[in-house]
């Protein structure tokens, strides 16, 4: 069991595959001077098989692979093949274009459900959030995972005076489609220029829901991070990420392990655990991740203002999202 001092046990690994990713969120990768980490500093195969066999019998029984984008890894086929052979729940973040090249490894390895990023449903805005024009292959990739009864999960993350006018017209799709959307509150990371007035809090996002719709509340689980909501005689639900104006640390069960093999006790601590090279010196890194565990702290790696518009951005010690993985 991996324990904190706050008596947190933690069966949740996310992994990053990759920095490197085919799209160029501006919320996430930071405009200057971002260099993708060479593969050569990168966990190989074998190593991140060793250290996710390692983390399962210390009671992780869920791994999320994401990045940068899991599936631009050359060998992420591999990757993924290896892992489903563990008694894992196996899932994964994406922003989903190559969701085609990858669904024979995606059912062959059981991934019972895919969280697809899609922050609009506009074409043209797709492009101006992600520098890149792939909207069409997302959106068929979305239907592809459909066809094939994955269930699957739609990442929104909502910036006023950006998306925040969508929110009902992805509401709208949960009517028809069996989708879960996920409406997530606007962080702050190194690099993208956050600030606390762009953030769209829970509050809000259900004020703006509820001029439209009838929704009710489904009972969660201590370690769940979304708050989840059916809507009446739609075949999808809605969930709200509320980082930033409820944070939920008290039931956090996650661990996150970067590209470059750096165990991070939070998606918010600036101290990170370098696994990878005790890893290659054969040295027992058990002890390590324990102690880097147990100094989990109480709230968002102890950093960030319990008040969220109190954020000082310039004051925050931590990667960009891109290189760390959500
Ligand atoms: N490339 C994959 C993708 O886009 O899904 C996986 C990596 S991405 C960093 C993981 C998730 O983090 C995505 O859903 C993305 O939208 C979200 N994300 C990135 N930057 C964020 C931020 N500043 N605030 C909230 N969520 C963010
Ligand atoms: Fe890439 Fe995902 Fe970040 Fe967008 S959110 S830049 S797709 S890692």
């Amino acid at each position: 069991m991996l324990i904190d001092q706050f008596g947190r046990s933690h069966n949740y690994l996310r992994i990053s595959l990759t920095d490197n990713c085919n799209l160029r969120c501006f919320y996430c990768m930071p405009e200057e001077n971002y260099n993708f980490t060479p593969h050569s500093k990168l966990m190989q195969a074998d190593e991140i098989g060793a250290l996710a066999k390692l983390f399962v019998r210390q009671g992780i029984d869920k791994i999320r692979l994401t990045g940068g984008e899991p599936f631009v890894r050359k060998d992420a086929a591999d990757i993924i093949r290896n892992l489903g052979k563990l008694p894992v729940q196996l899932t994964c973040t994406t922003n989903g274009i190559r969701i085609d090249d990858f669904l024979p490894e995606i059912l062959r390895s059981n991934f019972n459900s895919i969280n697809i990023s899609l922050d609009t449903l506009k074409k043209d805005r797709f492009q101006k959030i992600t520098r890149r024009d792939y909207y069409d292959r997302v959106v068929r990739n979305i239907r592809l995972l459909l066809e094939n009864n994955i269930k699957t999960k739609i990442n929104v993350v909502l910036m006023q005076g950006i998306n925040d006018d969508e929110i009902c017209d992805f509401i709208a799709l949960t009517k028809t489609e069996p989708l879960e959307v996920r409406f997530i509150e606007y962080m702050p990371f190194s690099g993208n220029r956050w600030s606390s007035d762009q953030v769209m809090t829970q509050k809000k996002i259900l004020e703006t829901i509820a001029t439209k719709y009838t929704f009710e509340a489904i009972p969660m689980g201590i370690h769940d991070t979304a708050k989840l909501f059916s809507i009446n005689g739609h075949r999808g639900s809605f969930a709200i990420i509320s980082t930033m104006s409820e944070p939920f640390c008290s039931g956090c069960n996650r661990i996150r392990l970067t590209a470059d093999g750096k165990l991070k006790n939070c998606l918010f601590s600036k101290k990170e655990t370098d696994l990878l090279t005790p890893l290659r010196q054969g040295k027992d890194i058990l002890p390590i991740i324990e102690s880097a565990i147990w100094s989990k702290a109480k709230r968002q790696g102890g950093q960030l203002d319990e008040k969220f518009e109190m954020i000082d951005t310039a004051a925050i010690q931590n990667r960009s999202m891109i290189n760390i993985g959500g």
